[in-house]
């Protein structure tokens, strides 16, 4: 499960599928974190902290602290970021926050040429550490967001990012047993909470809202199950899957 805890990113990547602006005042509360840290762990071990570029929230070093404290041996936490914020000056804060964590801390740092503009200093110690691994390609690039207008993307994506999640809550009812499948599977994009506390069934932020962490389990569950999408570059893809596979996720 990702927690996207804010929509702000001073990156400004033409591929992105999230649309993340530097003006962006999308914050995820302390409150909020609380409350979405309980309900991510409650139904999944693994913790992914993200954006937008989580490093931009405020309380960033906060949050995570919070996460710290959280952790237990049979839990992990992942943070992505595209390193701006971080250089060798945050060595201390990282190793304490490892060592807090235990080490089930890893941090995923996106920097490929030409897709970032703004360049980071790999170089630096930081990057070299056994905790952080830097993603050298664009595995899937989705339709969605400030990608749709580059004419040069190609999207990989053969269906939509959420069907996974939208079929097995439908062929399991269960919100715990769709989101042990999706482990046992090693999908571990969606779903999302957004910075507001809603739960979204697609990576990106521009998915629409389909349930929200502060509702009982029952309904949230209901939500998921009757959730459909009206997104126009989705249905690009929808269209092209079989009858059986569109029903799976309650599109006809
Ligand atoms: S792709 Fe990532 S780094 Fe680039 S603008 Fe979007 S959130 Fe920021
Ligand atoms: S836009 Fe809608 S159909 Fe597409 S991935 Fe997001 S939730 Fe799924």
């Amino acid at each position: 499960m990702l927690i996207s805890i804010t929509e702000k990113c001073r990156m400004g990547c033409s591929h992105c599928i999230d649309d993340a602006r530097p003006d962006s005042d999308k914050f995820m509360t302390l409150e909020t974190f609380k409350k979405a840290l309980a309900f991510n762990l409650k139904y999944d071990p693994s913790i992914t902290i993200t954006g937008g570029e989580p490093t931009e929230h405020p309380q960033f070093w906060e949050f995570m602290d919070i996460v710290a404290e959280t952790l237990t041996f049979n839990k992990a936490c992942s943070v992505v970021t595209n390193g701006m914020n971080l250089s060798d000056d945050d060595i201390p804060k990282v190793e304490a926050l490892k060592e807090k964590c235990r080490g089930l801390i890893m941090w995923q740092v996106s920097s490929i040429r030409p897709y970032y503009p703004i360049r980071i200093d790999l170089d630096q110690k930081i990057f070299q550490r056994k905790d952080f691994t830097i993603a050298r390609k664009i595995e899937k690039l989705e339709c969605f967001g400030r990608a749709t207008q580059h004419p040069e993307w190609i999207f990989q994506a053969k269906a939509p990012g959420c069907f996974n999640i939208r079929s097995l809550m439908r062929g399991t009812m269960s919100f715990s047993s769709a989101m042990l499948s999706l482990r046992s599977m090693n999908k571990f994009c969606t779903p999302q909470i957004a910075y507001d506390g809603s739960i979204k069934l697609g990576e990106s932020t521009l998915c629409p809202r389909a349930s929200h962490i502060d509702k009982r389990i029952s309904v949230i569950e209901l939500d998921l199950i009757n959730f459909t999408c009206a997104c126009p570059e989705c249905h690009k893809l929808l269209d092209k899957l079989t009858p059986m596979y569109r029903a799976a996720i309650g599109e006809n």
